[in-house]
């Protein structure tokens, strides 16, 4: 089913997010203060909006209550991302993503009642270095402080073997959710007398310790 999209902010994220949202069929309003951004991206999205989005009258104006979920795409200006955020949520958004430029930003915008804060530089930056370092991590998501899921290229040893053989959860507490094969089939529900292929794509679930020690993050 479509949703409604609000994205604030056509910078290189912002313009991202909202892209590649209409291209997946949803509708995205852009509103950016710049009217060069606005043309620009015009095309490429359901409506795009020149505002500044730290008036209360122009946010008023954009009907925010109507947006399944609104994204603040405003990094530099920290105090313009902030202001924005209260006004939404004081105009009853219904869920708020924001992304912010650091930790303390971050911290902010959770404090003043943004449902999602994200770190775009830092996570792909984190990524970055995660695939740089185990050559094998194809990706990976943060559930929490403590766990995540990876994506890895299926290592040597492994290959041939059951997963009961390898027995990951016994020992490691890491559980194997899916395994995508050479050929792009995916197993999303592998049995314990499933075996590893040359070529196999794992995505396990497990506590960062637990990974870490297989060489996973
Ligand atoms: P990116 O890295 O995504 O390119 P950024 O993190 O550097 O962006 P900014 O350049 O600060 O973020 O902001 C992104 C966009 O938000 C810019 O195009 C800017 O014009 C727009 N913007 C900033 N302040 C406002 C405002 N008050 N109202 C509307 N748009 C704004």
């Amino acid at each position: 089913m479509s949703k409604q999209f609000l994205v604030i902010g056509a910078g290189r994220f912002g313009s991202s997010v909202a892209r590649t949202l209409y291209q997946r069929g949803h509708d995205v309003m852009v509103v950016d203060i710049d009217e060069m951004l606005i043309q620009h991206i015009s095309n490429e999205v359901t409506h795009a909006v020149q505002a500044n989005v730290t008036s209360e009258e122009a946010l008023q104006a954009l009907g925010v209550r109507d947006f399944d979920v609104v994204i603040v795409a405003i990094g530099q200006d920290i105090q313009a991302s902030i202001m924005a955020c209260i006004l939404l949520i004081e105009l009853g958004a219904r869920y708020v993503v924001a992304k912010a430029q650091t930790e303390l930003h971050g911290k902010v915008l959770k404090k003043i009642g943004v449902n999602r804060v994200v770190f775009p530089e830092r996570d792909m930056g984190q990524k970055l270095a995660h695939s740089l370092i185990a050559h094998n991590i194809i990706d990976l998501i943060e559930l929490s402080d403590d766990y995540s899921v990876v994506e890895v290229a299926s290592p040597e040893e492994m290959i041939g073997r059951s997963l009961q053989e390898l027995n990951l959860r016994a020992r490691f507490g890491i559980n194997v959710i899916a395994i995508r094969s050479k050929n792009g089939i995916t197993n999303i529900s592998p049995a314990a007398e499933d075996r590893i292929d040359q070529g196999d794509i794992l995505v396990a679930v497990g506590d960062n310790k637990s990974l870490k020690k297989l060489g996973w993050i």
